[in-house]
């Protein structure tokens, strides 16, 4: 019989709610439970696709093409597993559903209420996850903080979830404690306050996570214990730490897994974080650096610029690096200094510094010019270069332009009636896009891809076929494959059921890859991405220049 844990954040939003929930998630399967994790967002949007990075960042998608938040793709990183759009529920999907079923006279004439109504259909899809995927334990983390408006619903459907199975429902609040430089003492009220919001709300935490900078001592965990009614014991410190992978094993060192297995009356099946603290020790201790750099497009907000939108790709480089016991240096590189003719060619030198460059995804033509010099700058100067979706097109692009004469060639996507299309969407699609059916352009999800022998890709897979997970429209218009390829592009993989260009290569390159799916989506802490392993492998490379 499944398991609930649900994770509430107190005080503010942004402290790490997510990897905490996936470590406490990883520690319960070290311990040889079945774990699941789902992720409540109290926003109406029925998915984060339609939402900009400014506002979300990172859109995570997973196999079945569900288009969630990024802590999906944290759940997915700490349990090795693939998660689903089960996994993934929003006040905007739960309505939908109630709404619907009330159209349809599901509900037989009753008036349909907010309260039963809709917690219950909440607590019915987590019920379906933890069946899905019979699950001993089932993590619910749900968005926001206590106290704010949004998300009461979801924390009335986890207090009725309480009443109905009390031995099988567990509360963890994780709050933080801030440290005033004025007053340079870690204070415990706000988390009180957070408390008692989540008692107003019927809910009394069994265990609280105390974020902060650094780890809390005796007098704060008495307190807290004392004013939050909690066990001492219950009190675990969750420090600000280097690497997100370290957070499992300082729960650890305060007995969190024991303590949880302990409230449900069970004891730990195994014990084996070992794999996990070996990759921690390399995290910790090495430091010969590989130098990558994103030429992207960043976002900013008032003053601080937002990285999180590349939060797979900063994670997958990461794995790959640490496979080969490097230290990784990301450097972000705004394409749009490559732009401008006279200083943007004296700035492209720079790329030289690093071991391997990266074009990121994106939509919209800002910093689209600069990122194609970037990409000349590497095929001609062989530095190694992956490209990821829109960084694959515009490989495509500037290949096409620059090797193949075509000084025309672009995709659609940025000049609607340019003469040399060498990406396009597909005819089928067309007609969808004229009618403004934006929801069934996307290719979403994963799809096979056949490797071509005696590639840099298929080297890197060691397989014929691989499956990967996409978000785009355009794709490489299979008219240009010929001239592509005369001049050097190899195709290195295809979608065999659409005929589609899922992977291409540049001949007489040390690495040069650019794929219409996104890989860094299935690279795992213990599983790197085989295609980014082989960038890191060429990128560190001696021999190069
Ligand atoms: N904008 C491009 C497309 O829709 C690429 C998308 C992406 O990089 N995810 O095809």
């Amino acid at each position: 019989m499944a398991r609930f844990i649900f994770v509430a954040g107190g005080v503010m939003s942004g402290i790490g709610k997510g990897v905490a929930t996936a470590s406490i998630g990883k520690i319960l399967q070290s311990k040889g439970f079945k774990v699941t994790a789902i992720k409540i967002d109290p926003y109406i949007n029925v998915d984060a696709g339609t939402m900009n990075p400014i506002e979300h960042g990172e859109i995570f998608v997973t196999d079945d093409g569900t288009e969630c938040d990024q802590d999906v793709g944290n759940y997915e990183r700490f349990l090795d597993t693939n998660l689903t759009t089960d996994n993934y529920i929003t006040t905007g999907r739960v309505y939908q559903a109630v709404i619907l079923r009330e159209r349809n006279l599901e509900y037989e004439g009753r008036c349909v209420e907010v309260v039963p109504d809709i917690p219950n259909e909440v607590i019915s899809r987590i019920k379906k996850a933890a069946k899905k995927n019979k699950a001993d334990f089932v993590l619910v983390e749900i968005g926001g903080t206590v106290g704010e408006y949004q998300n009461m619903l979801f924390l009335e459907a986890a207090r009725m979830m309480k009443i109905s199975r009390p031995k099988n429902v567990l509360f963890i609040l994780v709050s933080y404690l801030p440290i005033p430089e004025m007053i340079g003492e870690m204070k415990t009220k706000p988390t009180q306050n957070a408390t008692k919001s989540l008692n107003e709300a019927g809910i009394q935490p069994d265990i609280i996570l105390g974020r902060s900078r650094v780890l809390l001592d005796e007098p704060r965990k008495r307190k807290i214990s004392i004013f939050c009614n909690v066990a001492k014991e219950d009190v675990i410190s969750a420090p600000d730490v280097k690497s997100i992978y370290e957070i499992p094993l300082n729960f650890e060192k305060e007995n969190l897994g024991n303590r949880i297995l302990k409230k449900f009356d069970l004891r730990p099946r195994k014990q084996n974080l070992e794999d996990w603290k070996k990759l921690v020790k390399i995290i910790k201790t090495t430091k010969r650096p590989v130098k990558i750099g994103v030429v992207g497009k960043y976002f900013e907000t008032g003053r601080f610029t937002l990285m999180d939108s590349y939060i797979s790709i900063i994670e997958a480089i990461k794995h790959a690096s640490w496979f080969f016991k490097r230290k990784p240096e990301i450097y972000w590189l705004s394409a749009e200094k490559y732009e401008n003719s006279e200083q943007g060619s004296r700035n492209l030198a720079e790329l030289k510094k690093f071991d391997g460059i990266i074009v990121p995804g994106g939509f919209g033509n800002r910093g689209v010019e600069g990122k194609i010099k970037a990409i000349e700058f590497c095929r001609k100067n062989k530095i190694p270069y992956l490209g990821l979706c829109l960084g694959m097109q515009l490989s495509v692009v500037e290949f096409a332009r620059n090797a193949c004469g075509l000084r025309r060639a672009a995709s659609t996507e940025f000049s609607s009636k340019c003469q040399e299309p060498v990406i396009d969407v597909m005819p089928e699609q067309k007609a969808l896009l004229k009618e403004k059916k934006y929801g069934g352009t996307m290719r979403l999800g994963a799809y096979k891809c056949k490797i071509k022998p005696k590639t840099v890709s298929f080297r890197a897979f060691r397989s014929f076929y691989t499956s990967e997970r996409h978000r785009h429209r355009y794709e490489l218009n299979n008219e240009f494959r010929e001239v592509l390829e005369k001049k050097g592009m190899i195709m290195a993989g295809i979608n065999p059921e659409k005929n589609l260009v899922e992977i291409i290569e540049i001949k007489n390159h040390p690495f040069f890859v650019g794929t219409q799916f996104h890989p860094e989506y299935k690279s795992r802490p213990l599983r790197p991405h085989p295609l980014f392993k082989e960038f890191v492998k060429a990128a560190i490379q001696p021999q190069r220049f």
